[in-house]
């Protein structure tokens, strides 16, 4: 069921594939591969960029807290010195059990000067309110009040708590929050130096309602900053929530574990003698503002790399040039194979080595293939003569017998020889190339192939003509005619190139031979009516080797070595030596 569709996927790939140009594929290449390291890449520098810039934020949070949390200390240290202050006032020692009207103006006084204070009282040791602001609670009992009990035992700071005696005193309607206060009790001493009672203060909490406010106006730039202050217990005593006027609502807001939020926690430590009440500030911002940063980061990075990626893909483009371009070359000259008579083989290709590869292998397989055609044709050639021959009926068997034996010896030549350099044919040089391979099987008789190819030999075509090129291409024929012993073979296997075999012969005795062919043939000059031509010849040499499998390998590797003449400046001879050694003119 569902392999039909996918085979139908994958023949509509391989389709694709096919009809999509080397250039092409390349280019695609490139720009998928830049695209997928720099998604890579993105990828990775988001969850640095995001572990960093939260790290960072929260040393930003860290710092507001401790501002806070310092504030806090302050604020309560000056309060719990003043409270202090009027308790060890010299000046009222006298006056604490005796004149409450004198403790009561003080007390006013004091209240006036910080409105924080809702309410200041001196109650006496057994716990009746003697004198207190307003004269609120005057006559009243403090004696179970926490902050009375703990301030008869000396110095203390009571935490937040909601006001009981005094709510429905200071209340102006029902409406209205209930007050919270902070306390801040103090023992007083008469001039005996004996305990007269405790002074206590009790601080409406609002005041760090507003600090905390002020704080995040000083911070508006910060989104979604928030910040709590937290009890001891971990009650929260102001923050979002708190604000509110029960108790019950005070915890919903903060939630320390959120994966959702950035948190930075600090501790009041105290001031001074004010030891602290164990107060902790937190402030939090949504992880969201931060990633927000991060985003766009990531997108610039996506932005950039796509650019890249495009550049990239153009640059293989251009690049891949480089390796389409010859592949589109040997196609041309494969195709003209077989429809120009002139075109015989393939051009030497450069670029990379499997290139050169592919080159020297076709131009192998052509040469083959050429002797067997060659055979064919000549084969035909002969029977048709001969079919011709015999239809003649030559009158006296004599005469016959002599016409037919110079035709033979003229077909033989014209058979296995090349028409315009009089050199050996493909197919005659074949068998001698291939004895000299059996006996260098058998009796370890060495031999050498030297193939020599004239050097820009379009040009002399262009500049002189072809009827001048072939000229010219008879000299060199006949140069190496006049070079090489009886037992040696040259050859032409068509265009302007040669092949000589050998026999006896080395590579160090090849190179010599070589050498003289090369030099004698820059030194030919022709006259071709419109000037002087003279050319010069690139030659590769190749010795043969128990490597190679049959006389078409020690070719391939004198071609080879000949590639390599023609790519390192031509005019020269080359050797293909397992390390090759060239000579330059
Ligand atoms: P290189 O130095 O690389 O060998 O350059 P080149 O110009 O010689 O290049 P190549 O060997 O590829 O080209 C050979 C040219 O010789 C191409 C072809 O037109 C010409 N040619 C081939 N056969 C004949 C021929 O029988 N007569 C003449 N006049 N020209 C020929
Ligand atoms: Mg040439
Ligand atoms: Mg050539």
């Amino acid at each position: 069921m569902i392999r039909k569709p996918i085979s139908r996927i994958t023949s509509v790939l391989i389709g694709l594939r096919d009809g999509t140009s080397l250039r092409q594929q390349i280019a695609l290449l490139a720009a998928s591969l830049c695209i997928l390291s720099i998604a890579v890449a993105a990828f990775g520098a988001a969850l640095i960029a995001r572990g960093e810039a939260i790290r960072e934020n929260r040393w930003d949070l860290t710092l507001i807290a401790r501002s806070m949390a310092q504030r806090l200390d302050q604020t309560m240290f000056d309060r719990y010195r003043e409270v202090r202050n009027v308790a060890d006032m010299e000046l009222l020692k006298p006056v604490w059990t005796r004149n409450p009207d004198i403790i009561r103006e003080t007390l006013d006084q004091l209240q006036r000067s910080l409105p924080q204070y809702a309410w200041i009282g001196f109650a006496s040791v057994d716990g009746t309110v003697v004198a207190a602001t307003k004269g609120m609670l005057e006559g009243a009992s403090v004696a179970e009040r926490p902050w009375f009990v703990s301030g008869l035992k000396g110095p203390a700071v009571e935490d937040v708590h909601l006001a009981k005696l005094l709510d429905h005193l200071l209340r102006t309607s029902p409406d209205e929050a209930p007050f919270r206060f902070v306390d801040v009790a103090m023992p007083v001493k008469d001039e005996n130096g004996k305990l007269a009672g405790v002074l206590g203060a009790h601080m409406s909490w609002s005041w760090a309602e507003e600090t905390r406010r002020d704080v995040l106006e000083n911070n508006l730039g910060k989104e979604g900053l928030d910040l709590f202050v937290l009890a001891r217990d971990g009650t929260v005593l102001v923050g979002e929530d708190a604000e509110g006027t029960s108790l019950s609502r005070e915890t919903a807001a903060y939630d320390p574990g959120n994966p959702d939020m950035v948190v930075a926690e600090v501790e009041t430590s105290g001031l001074g003698d004010y030891p602290g009440l164990g107060w902790k500030v937190a402030v939090q911002q949504p992880v969201s503002v931060v990633s927000a940063r991060v985003a766009a980061l990531v997108r610039n990075i996506f932005l950039i790399g796509f650019a890249v990626a495009c550049l990239s893909a153009l640059l293989a483009w251009l690049a891949s040039r480089t390796i389409s371009q010859p592949l589109l070359g040997l196609v041309t000259a494969l195709d003209r194979i077989g429809r120009d008579e002139k075109e015989t083989t393939v051009p030497r290709l450069h670029g990379f080595r499997e290139l050169s590869q592919v080159s020297a292998s076709v131009r192998s397989l052509l040469r083959r293939l050429g002797t067997v055609e060659e055979s064919a044709r000549t084969a035909r050639d002969m029977l048709a003569v001969l079919k011709d021959e015999y239809s003649r009926n030559i009158r006296s068997s004599e005469e016959r017998n002599r016409q037919l034996g110079a035709d033979i010896r003229s077909l033989r030549t014209l058979a296995e020889h090349d028409s315009l350099s009089g050199l050996l044919n493909r197919r005659a040089f074949q068998p001698f190339a291939e004895d000299a391979f059996a006996t260098f099987q058998r009796h370890d008789r060495l031999f050498s192939v030297l193939m020599i190819d004239a050097d820009h030999f379009k040009t002399v075509n262009d500049q002189f003509g072809h009827r001048a090129g072939d000229d010219v291409i008879r000299a060199i024929g006949d140069a190496i005619v006049e070079e090489i012993r009886s037992t040696d073979k040259a050859a032409r296997f068509g265009g302007e190139e040669f092949v000589l075999l050998l026999r006896e012969n080395d590579a160090n005795g090849a190179w010599v031979l070589a050498e003289r062919i090369r030099l004698r043939i820059a030194a030919l000059t022709m006259d071709a009516g419109v000037g002087n031509i003279s050319v010069t010849v690139s030659i590769g040499l190749a010795e043969v080797t128990a490597d190679d499998r049959d006389v078409e390998d020690t070719i391939a590797r004198a071609d080879q070595a000949l590639y390599i003449a023609k790519s390192s400046g031509r005019n020269r001879v080359c050797v293909d030596y397992p390390t090759p050694r060239s000579q330059s003119a």
